[in-house]
């Protein structure tokens, strides 16, 4: 059959079924993120109004983390300068509050956790009970509406409310983004290419920090729960990681006891002894989902760096490195299903059978591809408008490479008595929005392989 076949046919059963699919634990980071996109007159006048010498300081360094107003405007020069990203923790109160004051020109709904409640909540109508670290008013008024829920302990009993039920007033977890378009020019400054500086005024997701219901009523929260989504790890660093991660275990354990399987969605993780903490406690959870960069950085840590380096030299992947890079994850770790998606294809090996994991990869890419196509999906008959986004014909010598090596028809093979599912994407060629697409795949394709089992 053909991929458009292919295709079609997955996204009927998924959206005929998708709504049968029990409650979805996501924890735990959620922030909000305020976007300004920046004017190079006023960045002008706000560097001048400070201190242009003090401020150009940093735009040759980077400091570790921003205590005042001048370091966070030659920050984002620092940015600008190289076309490069950052992203550094705003410890100043009065640093923050310059920021609010400065302002924002839109509010999006920030953090893993946050953006896959919206799409499983709010556009496929999945009901989600998500982790919010500090539900202050402005977060949550970037939920939408539908089955999203947030735990609240009322006189010892649990309830799950939506978030703007919750009435909370706690603090704003606010990462500034200041964005800036290629060419962008300030001072003698010209940004070689498009990109953007974050100040994180946050001193919760950072840290992951974990609400106290949680701690306190995880049991009755797991009882409530089909599946779980884990993310949110990546900002760990090696002074903070323990307490976290004993209590993810804990959690992870109490998922298991009830039947409850848990994805990790895995986002590059830069301190080495975290990720090497993560990769230990990968055989609590049924699943991970990751990209090329996140891939070769686990090999990298498990000693494997040849395939590491090859993971990351041909483009598109190679996918026989990437099936040989799952192998030994899976092998090490016991982990039974691991999602692996880059720019062009998405493969998953399993340690069960079945063409509806397939179908749940075909589901995931039409997702991604609406939400590139139209920034934001509202319903899930808007996925099915990215039927149009033509299938990838660049990875045709990745389909021929599985063909050959593992005898793989119809983007499935079975290789060492595991399951290889293979899915070529569609590829929006002038994307409105890519932030949050590889949540979008991850959780779309975990999702929806529990929708079709
Ligand atoms: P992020 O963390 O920004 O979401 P990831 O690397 O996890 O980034 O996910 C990006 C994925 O999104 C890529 O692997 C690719 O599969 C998909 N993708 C990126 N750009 C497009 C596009 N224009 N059209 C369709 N899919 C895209």
């Amino acid at each position: 059959m053909a991929w458009n076949a292919l295709y079609s046919s997955a996204f009927e059963k998924i959206r005929s079924r998708i709504r049968n699919v029990g409650r979805v634990l996501l924890a735990y980071n959620t922030n909000i993120d305020a976007v300004k996109y920046l004017d190079g007159g006023d960045l002008e006048r706000r560097v001048e109004a400070v201190g242009k010498d003090e401020v150009f300081r940093y735009t040759d360094e980077l400091p570790e983390r921003i205590e005042n107003v001048h370091q966070l405007l030659g920050s984002i020069l620092w940015s600008i300068k190289r076309g490069k990203a950052a992203e550094l923790f705003v410890e100043s109160c009065s640093t923050r509050f310059y920021m609010r004051r400065w302002g924002w020109d839109e509010l999006r709904m920030g953090g893993q956790v946050g953006i896959m409640a919206n799409l499983l909540g709010g556009v496929y109508g999945v009901p989600v009970i998500a982790h919010v670290p500090q539900l202050s008013r402005l977060q949550a008024g970037l939920f939408k509406d539908g089955p999203i829920y947030v735990p609240r302990v009322e006189n010892g009993k649990l309830k799950l409310l939506h978030p703007r039920d919750f009435s909370g007033d706690e603090e704003n977890c606010v990462h500034h983004i200041y964005e800036f378009p290629r060419g962008f020019t300030v001072f003698d400054l010209k940004a070689p290419r498009e990109n953007r500086f974050i100040g994180s005024a946050d001193d919760y997701n950072p840290n992951v920090h974990i609400r106290p219901e949680f701690h306190e009523h995880f049991e009755e929260i797991a009882g409530e729960a089909e599946v779980a989504i884990i993310s949110g790890l990546q900002t760990l660093t090696k002074e903070n990681y323990h307490e976290p991660l004993e209590t993810l275990r804990g959690h992870l354990e109490v998922l298991e006891e009830r039947g409850v399987p848990a994805h990790l969605e895995f986002a590059f993780t830069s301190d080495e002894k975290v990720r090497k903490a993560l990769v230990d406690m990968l055989g609590l959870f049924h699943s991970v989902g990751l990209n090329e960069v996140e891939l070769a950085s686990i090999m990298e840590v498990l000693g494997n760096r040849a395939i590491a380096k090859k993971l990351l030299t041909n483009d598109p992947v190679d996918p026989v490195t990437v099936t040989d890079a799952m192998f030994k994850l899976a092998e090490k770790t016991g982990v039974k299903r691991i999602h692996f998606h880059t720019y062009g294809y998405y493969l998953v090996l399993t340690g069960y059978k079945g063409e509806y994991v397939r179908d749940a990869l075909l589901f995931a890419a039409l997702a991604a591809a609406a939400k590139a196509k139209l920034g934001d999906v509202r319903n899930i008959d808007d996925v099915a408008k990215a039927m149009d986004v033509p299938v990838n014909e660049r990875v045709g010598g990745v389909e021929e490479a599985l063909a050959e090596q593992y005898g793989m028809r119809e983007g499935i093979a079975e290789v060492n008595g595991h399951q290889l599912a293979f899915v070529p994407t569609r590829i929006v060629v002038r994307p409105k929005s890519t932030v949050g697409i590889g949540d979008t795949i991850s959780s779309s394709a975990f999702v929806g392989e529990f929708a079709l089992r």
